[in-house]
């Protein structure tokens, strides 16, 4: 389905309802093993994203990702709120500063899809702070780093915010002669590919660094045409353009799977660039796998592919200063 819709009206009709969801995707909510409690975290699923799921398959790779099931009621020791503990690692209210060349500004805690395994899914945004009305310090505290070169806008999502505001930080951020690169990390365009518009491309090319997208896609189904034009429009423009996955049991732990997905990802411009093992989140304990399966995966989709189209398998340790290679 073609959308004469804007991004932002996209963002809005997205469905939130998971008896609607299930009708829509043919599926009976017994079968799929919903919980009987709404959610904690709850249903968010952009229609574009629906669509790309196959209609009866209670077993659908991207119907998986996003729908509540009783399993995340489950608990299981070893998984938290913060498994990242990233509580402590913010000098200033929207700003993590947990690597020694990089910091990670949160310019909002919303997301255009609630995916089951985020391992934010319980982050206090508001009470920790977002960038908002802490830019100025923010900028001021990027400024007395002097190994900081790289900004990194993750979230919740980076790309729910308006282009003209992306475009004042971008620029205000080019200006610290420190700053070799912005980058910003979005599963946005992959769920509402609209979001790559003629104007987001414009900024990107105006700001004086390099500015490198981090898509976050999980399963080469999630890879529509639509998507895959759009990627090219960014990297035609000069925008680096890397995707990072997460390892999802049941969902991409197959050979076949992430090869497929390397293979798309490249014809669409994309780098893939890591493999995520879960991080022990409470809540998406179901999606996760044996340390020995990743590393095992590894190994043969080296045997798959080029060395160039495999991504790196890591796991983030935390207060560790650098992803761990698993
Ligand atoms: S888009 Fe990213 S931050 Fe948002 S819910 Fe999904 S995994 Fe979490």
């Amino acid at each position: 389905m073609q959308y004469n819709l804007s991004w932002q009206q996209q963002l809005a009709q997205a469905e939130t309802d998971i008896y609607r969801l299930c009708d829509t995707v043919g599926c009976d909510p017994k079968a799929l093993g919903i919980a009987d409690k709404p959610p904690d975290f709850p249903l968010r699923v952009p229609k574009s994203f629906i669509e790309r799921m196959e209609y009866g398959n209670p077993k659908d790779p991207l119907l998986l990702q996003v729908l509540p099931q009783a399993a995340e009621y489950v608990s299981t020791s070893g998984y938290g709120e913060d498994p990242l503990e990233e509580a402590g690692q913010s000098p200033v209210p929207g700003l993590l500063h947990k690597y020694e060349s990089r910091v990670l500004v949160m310019p909002t805690g919303a997301c255009a899809v609630h995916c089951r395994y985020c391992f934010r899914r319980h982050f206090p945004y508001q009470e920790r702070g977002l960038l908002g009305s802490h830019w100025k310090q923010i900028l001021a505290y990027i400024q007395s780093q002097p190994l900081v070169n790289e900004v990194i806008f993750s979230g919740g999502d980076p790309l729910l915010l308006s282009d003209a505001l992306l475009e004042r930080y971008f620029s205000e951020l080019a200006l610290l002669p420190q700053i070799k690169r912005i980058r910003c990390h979005s599963r946005t365009p992959v769920v509402i590919p609209d979001r790559i518009t003629p104007s987001f491309i414009e900024l990107c090319q105006k700001t004086t660094v390099p500015v490198i997208l981090m898509i976050h896609c999980n399963h080469p189904q999630e890879l529509s045409e639509a998507l895959c034009d759009k990627l090219k429009l960014l990297s035609q423009a000069g925008v680096r353009l890397y995707n990072q996955t997460v390892l999802l049991k049941e969902i991409n732990d197959s050979v076949s799977i992430l090869a497929e997905l390397s293979e798309r990802l490249w014809e669409a411009c994309v780098q893939p660039y890591y493999v995520h093992a879960l991080d022990a989140v409470a809540g998406a304990q179901h999606f996760d796998l044996p340390n020995k399966t990743a590393i095992d995966l590894h190994e043969r989709l080296r045997a798959a592919l080029p060395g160039f189209l495999v991504p790196t398998f890591v796991r983030e340790v935390p207060h560790q200063k650098a992803k761990v290679p698993l």
